[in-house]
Protein backbone atom coordinates (compact mmCIF):
# COMPACT_ATOMS: atom_id res chain seq x y z
CA UNK A 1 0.00 0.00 0.00
CA UNK A 2 3.23 2.03 0.84
CA UNK A 3 3.80 2.96 -2.90
CA UNK A 4 4.94 5.95 -2.70
CA UNK A 5 8.56 6.00 -2.90
CA UNK A 6 8.92 3.54 -5.63
CA UNK A 7 8.45 -0.36 -4.94
CA UNK A 8 10.66 0.34 -1.72
CA UNK A 9 8.06 -1.24 0.55
CA UNK A 10 6.60 -4.00 -1.61
CA UNK A 11 9.59 -6.56 -1.56
CA UNK A 12 8.48 -10.23 -1.36
CA UNK A 13 6.19 -10.63 1.44
CA UNK A 14 4.37 -13.97 1.05
CA UNK A 15 3.00 -13.50 4.75
CA UNK A 16 1.31 -10.49 3.35
CA UNK A 17 0.16 -11.96 -0.18
CA UNK A 18 -1.03 -14.80 2.15
CA UNK A 19 -3.34 -11.93 4.02
CA UNK A 20 -4.07 -10.28 0.54
CA UNK A 21 -5.50 -13.47 -0.64
CA UNK A 22 -7.12 -14.32 2.42
CA UNK A 23 -9.22 -11.30 2.77
CA UNK A 24 -10.07 -11.17 -1.10
CA UNK A 25 -11.48 -14.47 -0.54
CA UNK A 26 -13.58 -13.59 2.89
CA UNK A 27 -14.97 -10.65 1.31
CA UNK A 28 -16.38 -12.56 -1.97
CA UNK A 29 -17.53 -15.45 0.34
CA UNK A 30 -19.46 -12.77 2.45
CA UNK A 31 -22.68 -12.01 1.25
CA UNK A 32 -23.48 -15.79 0.65
CA UNK A 33 -22.31 -16.45 4.35
CA UNK A 34 -25.00 -14.08 5.75
CA UNK A 35 -27.31 -16.54 3.29
CA UNK A 36 -25.80 -19.69 4.38
CA UNK A 37 -26.25 -19.12 8.05
CA UNK A 38 -22.77 -19.50 8.72
CA UNK A 39 -22.71 -16.24 11.63
CA UNK A 40 -23.57 -16.85 14.96
CA UNK A 41 -23.62 -14.51 17.94
CA UNK A 42 -22.01 -15.04 21.50
CA UNK A 43 -22.85 -13.37 24.19
CA UNK A 44 -20.68 -11.87 27.25
CA UNK A 45 -22.25 -11.03 30.65
CA UNK A 46 -22.82 -7.43 32.21
CA UNK A 47 -22.31 -7.32 35.67
CA UNK A 48 -23.00 -4.71 38.36
CA UNK A 49 -19.75 -3.61 40.19
CA UNK A 50 -21.78 -3.45 43.74
CA UNK A 51 -23.41 -6.36 43.97
CA UNK A 52 -22.22 -8.72 41.33
CA UNK A 53 -25.20 -9.55 39.67
CA UNK A 54 -25.58 -9.80 35.62
CA UNK A 55 -27.57 -7.63 34.18
CA UNK A 56 -27.32 -8.09 30.73
CA UNK A 57 -24.86 -8.96 27.81
CA UNK A 58 -23.29 -7.50 24.71
CA UNK A 59 -23.81 -9.64 21.56
CA UNK A 60 -20.37 -10.14 19.56
CA UNK A 61 -20.66 -11.94 16.06
CA UNK A 62 -18.50 -14.57 14.83
CA UNK A 63 -18.19 -16.60 11.18
CA UNK A 64 -18.18 -20.21 11.51
CA UNK A 65 -16.03 -20.20 7.65
CA UNK A 66 -16.30 -23.61 6.12
CA UNK A 67 -12.78 -23.67 5.26
CA UNK A 68 -11.44 -21.06 8.20
CA UNK A 69 -13.08 -22.32 10.94
CA UNK A 70 -14.15 -19.73 13.58
CA UNK A 71 -13.24 -16.14 12.94
CA UNK A 72 -13.38 -13.31 15.36
CA UNK A 73 -15.13 -9.72 14.01
CA UNK A 74 -11.81 -8.09 13.66
CA UNK A 75 -11.43 -10.76 10.79
CA UNK A 76 -14.29 -9.72 8.93
CA UNK A 77 -15.89 -6.53 10.36
CA UNK A 78 -13.90 -3.97 8.68
CA UNK A 79 -13.89 -6.37 5.10
CA UNK A 80 -18.22 -5.80 5.69
CA UNK A 81 -17.91 -2.23 6.46
CA UNK A 82 -16.21 -1.47 3.22
CA UNK A 83 -18.41 -3.16 1.26
CA UNK A 84 -21.49 -2.69 2.67
CA UNK A 85 -22.68 -5.66 3.96
CA UNK A 86 -22.81 -4.54 7.40
CA UNK A 87 -25.98 -3.10 7.17
CA UNK A 88 -27.90 -6.43 6.71
CA UNK A 89 -25.48 -8.11 9.17
CA UNK A 90 -25.72 -5.33 11.43
CA UNK A 91 -29.72 -5.70 11.35
CA UNK A 92 -29.47 -9.64 11.64
CA UNK A 93 -27.25 -9.29 14.53
CA UNK A 94 -29.60 -7.09 16.29
CA UNK A 95 -32.52 -8.97 15.11
CA UNK A 96 -31.17 -12.33 17.07
CA UNK A 97 -30.00 -10.68 19.71
CA UNK A 98 -33.31 -8.92 20.66
CA UNK A 99 -34.95 -12.08 20.09
CA UNK A 100 -32.39 -13.81 22.71
CA UNK A 101 -33.23 -11.22 25.05
CA UNK A 102 -37.15 -11.53 24.63
CA UNK A 103 -35.74 -15.70 25.13
CA UNK A 104 -33.82 -15.23 28.72
CA UNK A 105 -37.36 -12.94 29.85
CA UNK A 106 -39.21 -15.65 29.53
CA UNK A 107 -36.71 -18.19 30.94
CA UNK A 108 -36.36 -16.59 33.98
CA UNK A 109 -39.32 -14.17 34.94
CA UNK A 110 -37.64 -14.66 38.10
CA UNK A 111 -35.03 -11.55 38.46
CA UNK A 112 -37.15 -9.94 38.76
CA UNK A 113 -35.04 -8.02 41.70
CA UNK A 114 -32.91 -6.81 38.80
CA UNK A 115 -35.42 -6.31 35.86
CA UNK A 116 -34.95 -7.98 32.59
CA UNK A 117 -31.68 -8.81 31.44
CA UNK A 118 -30.20 -6.28 28.78
CA UNK A 119 -28.54 -6.63 25.30
CA UNK A 120 -26.00 -4.57 23.91
CA UNK A 121 -25.34 -4.50 20.28
CA UNK A 122 -22.53 -2.69 18.54
CA UNK A 123 -23.34 -0.59 16.10
CA UNK A 124 -20.74 0.22 12.97
CA UNK A 125 -20.74 4.30 11.78
CA UNK A 126 -22.26 2.90 8.18
CA UNK A 127 -25.66 2.06 10.38
CA UNK A 128 -25.38 5.12 11.67
CA UNK A 129 -25.87 6.92 8.50
CA UNK A 130 -27.78 4.04 6.53
CA UNK A 131 -31.62 6.03 6.48
CA UNK A 132 -33.66 2.81 7.52
CA UNK A 133 -31.81 2.30 11.24
CA UNK A 134 -34.54 3.86 13.49
CA UNK A 135 -37.35 2.73 11.38
CA UNK A 136 -35.69 -1.10 11.59
CA UNK A 137 -34.94 -0.91 15.13
CA UNK A 138 -38.23 0.22 15.93
CA UNK A 139 -39.75 -3.44 13.83
CA UNK A 140 -37.58 -5.49 15.16
CA UNK A 141 -38.21 -4.17 18.81
CA UNK A 142 -41.91 -4.52 18.10
CA UNK A 143 -41.88 -8.20 16.04
CA UNK A 144 -39.87 -9.69 19.24
CA UNK A 145 -42.35 -8.11 22.18
CA UNK A 146 -38.77 -6.39 23.47
CA UNK A 147 -39.50 -2.70 25.22
CA UNK A 148 -36.72 -0.04 23.81
CA UNK A 149 -35.39 0.06 27.38
CA UNK A 150 -33.59 -3.49 27.00
CA UNK A 151 -31.76 -2.63 24.03
CA UNK A 152 -28.34 -0.59 24.59
CA UNK A 153 -26.45 0.21 21.02
CA UNK A 154 -22.69 0.53 21.30
CA UNK A 155 -21.33 3.23 18.89
CA UNK A 156 -17.35 3.91 19.40
CA UNK A 157 -16.20 7.35 20.25
CA UNK A 158 -14.87 7.59 16.93
CA UNK A 159 -17.30 6.95 15.00
CA UNK A 160 -19.26 9.96 16.59
CA UNK A 161 -16.52 12.65 16.94
CA UNK A 162 -17.41 15.53 15.09
CA UNK A 163 -20.22 14.55 14.58
CA UNK A 164 -22.68 16.70 12.85
CA UNK A 165 -26.54 16.88 13.35
CA UNK A 166 -27.64 14.39 10.41
CA UNK A 167 -25.90 11.85 11.82
CA UNK A 168 -27.09 12.39 15.74
CA UNK A 169 -30.48 12.76 14.38
CA UNK A 170 -31.33 8.68 14.42
CA UNK A 171 -29.70 8.72 17.68
CA UNK A 172 -31.64 10.84 19.43
CA UNK A 173 -34.72 9.54 18.20
CA UNK A 174 -33.85 6.19 19.22
CA UNK A 175 -32.58 7.77 22.80
CA UNK A 176 -36.09 9.85 22.81
CA UNK A 177 -37.59 5.92 22.57
CA UNK A 178 -35.95 4.68 25.58
CA UNK A 179 -32.66 3.23 23.35
CA UNK A 180 -29.83 3.40 25.48
CA UNK A 181 -26.53 4.85 23.87
CA UNK A 182 -23.08 3.44 24.71
CA UNK A 183 -19.95 5.66 23.59
CA UNK A 184 -17.57 2.24 23.28
CA UNK A 185 -13.93 2.32 23.49
CA UNK A 186 -14.30 5.79 25.33
CA UNK A 187 -10.76 7.27 26.03
CA UNK A 188 -9.07 6.29 23.18
CA UNK A 189 -10.69 8.62 20.53
CA UNK A 190 -9.34 12.48 22.05
CA UNK A 191 -13.07 13.64 21.83
CA UNK A 192 -13.90 16.92 23.60
CA UNK A 193 -15.12 15.77 26.78
CA UNK A 194 -17.30 18.94 27.02
CA UNK A 195 -18.54 17.18 23.55
CA UNK A 196 -20.35 14.72 25.31
CA UNK A 197 -23.21 17.30 26.68
CA UNK A 198 -24.47 17.15 22.93
CA UNK A 199 -24.40 13.78 22.37
CA UNK A 200 -27.32 11.47 23.22
CA UNK A 201 -25.64 8.57 25.14
CA UNK A 202 -26.29 7.33 28.81
CA UNK A 203 -23.52 5.03 28.83
CA UNK A 204 -19.86 5.37 28.76
CA UNK A 205 -17.70 2.73 28.09
CA UNK A 206 -14.37 2.79 29.17
CA UNK A 207 -11.60 1.04 26.82
CA UNK A 208 -10.08 -2.14 27.79
CA UNK A 209 -6.51 -0.16 28.07
CA UNK A 210 -7.76 1.52 31.51
CA UNK A 211 -7.93 -1.72 32.75
CA UNK A 212 -4.91 -3.03 31.92
CA UNK A 213 -3.70 -0.22 33.70
CA UNK A 214 -5.24 -1.79 37.14
CA UNK A 215 -3.14 -4.38 36.93
CA UNK A 216 -0.45 -3.22 38.53
CA UNK A 217 -0.42 -3.16 42.00
CA UNK A 218 -0.52 -0.31 43.30
CA UNK A 219 -1.67 1.35 39.81
CA UNK A 220 -0.20 3.93 38.29
CA UNK A 221 -1.56 7.32 40.36
CA UNK A 222 -1.78 9.14 36.89
CA UNK A 223 -4.12 6.50 35.53
CA UNK A 224 -6.30 6.46 38.58
CA UNK A 225 -6.91 9.79 38.75
CA UNK A 226 -7.84 9.54 35.35
CA UNK A 227 -10.14 7.52 35.83
CA UNK A 228 -11.67 9.01 38.88
CA UNK A 229 -12.08 11.98 36.49
CA UNK A 230 -13.95 10.45 33.92
CA UNK A 231 -16.14 8.41 36.18
CA UNK A 232 -17.22 11.81 38.49
CA UNK A 233 -17.54 13.99 34.89
CA UNK A 234 -19.61 10.73 33.75
CA UNK A 235 -21.63 10.70 36.73
CA UNK A 236 -21.91 14.40 37.33
CA UNK A 237 -23.64 14.20 33.90
CA UNK A 238 -25.86 11.50 34.10
CA UNK A 239 -24.09 8.58 32.38
CA UNK A 240 -23.50 4.74 33.87
CA UNK A 241 -19.66 3.96 33.29
CA UNK A 242 -19.14 0.70 31.93
CA UNK A 243 -15.43 -0.85 32.11
CA UNK A 244 -14.28 -3.79 29.59
CA UNK A 245 -11.57 -6.04 29.63
CA UNK A 246 -11.81 -7.00 33.39
CA UNK A 247 -9.50 -10.09 33.25
CA UNK A 248 -8.56 -10.02 37.77
CA UNK A 249 -10.22 -9.50 40.53
CA UNK A 250 -7.87 -6.86 41.91
CA UNK A 251 -9.28 -5.18 38.55
CA UNK A 252 -12.22 -5.27 39.34
CA UNK A 253 -11.98 -3.85 42.79
CA UNK A 254 -10.16 -1.07 41.91
CA UNK A 255 -12.75 0.07 38.91
CA UNK A 256 -15.56 -0.53 41.87
CA UNK A 257 -13.53 1.39 44.22
CA UNK A 258 -13.31 4.24 41.66
CA UNK A 259 -16.91 3.97 41.02
CA UNK A 260 -17.60 2.36 37.77
CA UNK A 261 -21.44 0.74 37.67
CA UNK A 262 -20.72 -2.29 35.46
CA UNK A 263 -17.91 -4.07 34.40
CA UNK A 264 -17.38 -6.82 31.38
CA UNK A 265 -14.59 -8.97 31.19
CA UNK A 266 -12.72 -13.04 30.89
CA UNK A 267 -12.76 -12.44 34.95
CA UNK A 268 -16.82 -12.90 34.72
CA UNK A 269 -17.01 -15.28 31.67
CA UNK A 270 -15.67 -15.27 28.18
CA UNK A 271 -18.33 -14.70 25.39
CA UNK A 272 -20.37 -17.75 25.14
CA UNK A 273 -23.71 -19.40 23.98
CA UNK A 274 -26.67 -18.08 24.80
CA UNK A 275 -27.46 -20.78 27.36
CA UNK A 276 -24.48 -20.13 29.39
CA UNK A 277 -25.56 -16.39 29.83
CA UNK A 278 -29.14 -17.65 31.20
CA UNK A 279 -27.17 -19.85 33.72
CA UNK A 280 -24.95 -17.30 35.07
CA UNK A 281 -27.56 -15.03 35.49
CA UNK A 282 -29.83 -18.01 37.05
CA UNK A 283 -27.19 -18.84 39.53
CA UNK A 284 -26.44 -14.94 40.15
CA UNK A 285 -30.57 -14.74 41.00
CA UNK A 286 -30.69 -18.07 42.91
CA UNK A 287 -28.06 -17.68 45.08
P1 LIG B 1 -15.65 -4.33 21.42
O1 LIG B 1 -17.02 -3.80 21.14
O2 LIG B 1 -14.71 -3.43 22.14
O3 LIG B 1 -15.86 -5.71 22.17
C1 LIG B 1 -15.05 -6.14 23.23
C2 LIG B 1 -14.01 -7.15 22.76
O4 LIG B 1 -13.20 -7.49 23.89
C3 LIG B 1 -14.60 -8.46 22.27
O5 LIG B 1 -13.75 -8.94 21.24
C4 LIG B 1 -14.48 -9.36 23.50
O6 LIG B 1 -14.45 -10.74 23.20
C5 LIG B 1 -13.16 -8.90 24.04
N1 LIG B 1 -13.01 -9.16 25.48
C6 LIG B 1 -14.00 -9.31 26.38
N2 LIG B 1 -13.50 -9.47 27.63
C7 LIG B 1 -12.16 -9.42 27.52
C8 LIG B 1 -11.08 -9.52 28.48
O7 LIG B 1 -11.26 -9.68 29.68
N3 LIG B 1 -9.82 -9.41 27.96
C9 LIG B 1 -9.57 -9.23 26.65
N4 LIG B 1 -8.29 -9.16 26.25
N5 LIG B 1 -10.57 -9.13 25.72
C10 LIG B 1 -11.84 -9.23 26.16
P2 LIG B 1 -14.34 -9.56 19.90
O8 LIG B 1 -15.53 -10.43 20.20
O9 LIG B 1 -13.20 -10.16 19.15
O10 LIG B 1 -14.89 -8.29 19.14
C11 LIG B 1 -13.99 -7.33 18.63
C12 LIG B 1 -14.70 -6.12 18.10
O11 LIG B 1 -15.52 -6.44 16.97
C13 LIG B 1 -15.69 -5.51 19.10
O12 LIG B 1 -14.95 -4.74 20.03
C14 LIG B 1 -16.58 -4.71 18.19
O13 LIG B 1 -15.99 -3.47 17.89
C15 LIG B 1 -16.60 -5.56 16.93
N6 LIG B 1 -17.87 -6.31 16.86
C16 LIG B 1 -18.23 -7.47 17.45
N7 LIG B 1 -19.48 -7.83 17.13
C17 LIG B 1 -19.95 -6.86 16.30
C18 LIG B 1 -21.20 -6.63 15.61
O14 LIG B 1 -22.18 -7.39 15.70
N8 LIG B 1 -21.29 -5.50 14.84
C19 LIG B 1 -20.25 -4.62 14.74
N9 LIG B 1 -20.41 -3.53 13.98
N10 LIG B 1 -19.09 -4.78 15.36
C20 LIG B 1 -18.93 -5.89 16.14
CA1 LIG C 1 -18.74 -2.99 22.08
CA1 LIG D 1 -15.34 -1.67 23.52
CA1 LIG E 1 -12.57 -2.36 21.71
Amino acid sequence: AKSAGGNRFELADPEADARAITRHGLTTALPTALDRGEFFIEYQPLVHLGDGSVRGAEALVRWLHPQHGVLGPDRFIPLAEHTGLIVPLGRWVLEQSVRQAREWRELHGGVEAVGPLRINVNLSPCQLTHPGLVQDTVDILERAGVAPDALCLEVTESALIGADDDLLKPLRRLAEMGVDIALDDFGTGYSNLANLRRLPVSVLKLDRSFTQSMQQFPADPVDLKIVEGIVSLAHSLDLAVTVEGVETGAQAEQLRILGCDTAQGWYYARPGPPERLHELALVDATG
